[in-house]
């Protein structure tokens, strides 16, 4: 049985960044991965373009149990030291909207991570099956009758979503038989299904408001088959909708004075034409409901109505829609019992959780891979 210094689970962003520290620190370090190529997940982030990471990237961007949890390792791993490490890499990036960078290409990302990595060893197209401590060392049991050895184990097999990329529960259940609490793991950054719209509006997209609690979130919202997805819903599936939220489609706009003023100056024109004057046509339409009177002949009261119906939507039954295509997965290990300063568990000596695997989720932006980085930083070599 092969014994290294240091065994990290999962070559993934955090694996990755981990792996190297771990080696400029001269460890023998091991790097498991069930894939046939490493940082599948990077490969693929921001369309290809790989939004590295955010210079709003502070705890109020992330979600989970605690998301107070992230302060110490973004305060030591800042998107700044991102920057920095992507520019003494040579690596060509763009600031797409203020704050938020992207890499010309996520390859040179994925590129550069195993470049720095290098001297770690790799076991690819090899999943962990179990992992047992005996006599304080880490025995780690794989699918190909592989066995190896450590005393520092660092777990970082990211989340469940986005499933046809190579994905496993693993982590969980590591953290789980050592004690560890698992926060139900549920879809992030997703679409959201929900009966409120017709599908034939599938493809329009708008800008929207969302109000969740006294949060809100002004970004693009887009019409799906079966719900409706885009930036803003993406936004809003990582955040806690346990009392729900809502849409407003015609931000900015007090709608009921508007239409009213629309009453009295535009009166013989049909409501629907009215309205396709702040809403895509077929939206319009849909709000219409096939109604042809002129706006003249609505009563304030049905105007007061339908005003609420366009701008206090709220899906009453909905689901995050799904694991298959989230881009990442909220819940995970509990980050109760794991310190906040070096990613070690507090129940088991040596081992660590880093990454995605943790009940910690970034905002859409960049600021999942921040965390990446962020918390394999963190972890004491
Ligand atoms: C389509 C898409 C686009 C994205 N774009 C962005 C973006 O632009 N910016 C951003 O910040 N975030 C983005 N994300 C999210 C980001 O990619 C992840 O949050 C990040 O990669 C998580 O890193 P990680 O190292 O924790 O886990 P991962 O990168 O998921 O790595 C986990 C690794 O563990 C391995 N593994 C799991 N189980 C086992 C096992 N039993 N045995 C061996 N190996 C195992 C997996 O094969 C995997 O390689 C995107 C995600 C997706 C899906």
């Amino acid at each position: 049985m092969k014994t290294f210094d240091i065994i990290i689970i999962g070559a993934g962003a955090a694996g990755l960044f981990v792996a190297e520290r771990a080696t400029n620190k001269n460890k023998s370090t091991l790097v498991i991965d069930m894939g046939n190529t490493p940082a599948r997940k990077v490969a693929i982030s921001g369309g290809g373009k790989c939004n590295f990471t955010n210079l709003r990237a502070d705890h109020k961007h992330y979600f989970g149990n605690n998301p107070d949890f992230t302060r110490g390792a973004l305060a030591r791993w800042t998107p700044t030291d991102t920057l920095n490490w992507v520019k003494s890499n040579h690596i060509k990036y763009h600031e797409k909207t203020p704050g938020q960078y992207f890499a010309e290409s996520a390859t040179d990302i994925v590129d550069m991570l195993l470049n720095n990595a290098k001297n770690a060893k790799f076991e690819l197209n090899t999943t962990v099956h179990t992992v047992e401590k005996i006599d304080g060392k880490f025995i780690i049991k794989c699918n190909n009758n592989k066995t190896f050895a450590t005393t520092k184990l660092i777990i970082a097999t990211g989340g469940i979503s986005y499933s046809n990329m190579g994905t496993s529960d693993i982590g969980y259940k590591i953290a789980k038989q050592f004690g560890h609490k698992i926060i139900p793991p549920r879809p992030g950054l997703c679409t959201i299904a929900t009966k409120n719209f017709d599908s034939h509006l599938s493809g329009i997209s708008l800008l929207v408001e969302i109000t969740i609690g006294k949060e809100k979130i002004l970004d693009t919202m887009l019409f799906t088959h079966f719900g409706i997805g885009g930036p803003a819903i993406y936004k809003t599936s990582v955040r806690n909708l346990e009392k729900g939220f809502t849409i407003n489609l015609i931000p900015d706009t007090d709608v009921f004075n508007w239409l009213k003023t629309m009453k009295r100056t535009n009166g013989k024109k049909q409501i629907k034409t009215i309205l396709a004057t702040k809403l895509p046509d077929r939206v319009a339409d849909f709000f219409a409901n096939n109604n042809t009177s002129n706006i003249a002949d609505w009563r304030d009261t049905e105007l007061l109505n339908l005003t609420n119906k366009i701008t206090k939507i709220r899906p009453d039954k909905f689901t995050l829609h799904n694991f298959q295509s989230a881009e990442v997965t909220s819940g995970g290990v509990d980050t109760a019992y794991i310190s906040s300063k070096t990613m070690e568990s507090k129940l088991c000596e040596n081992l660590y959780f880093i990454g995605e695997v943790l009940d910690i989720t970034g905002d859409l932006g960049g600021y999942n891979l921040q965390w990446a980085w962020a918390s394999a930083n963190a972890v004491e070599i």
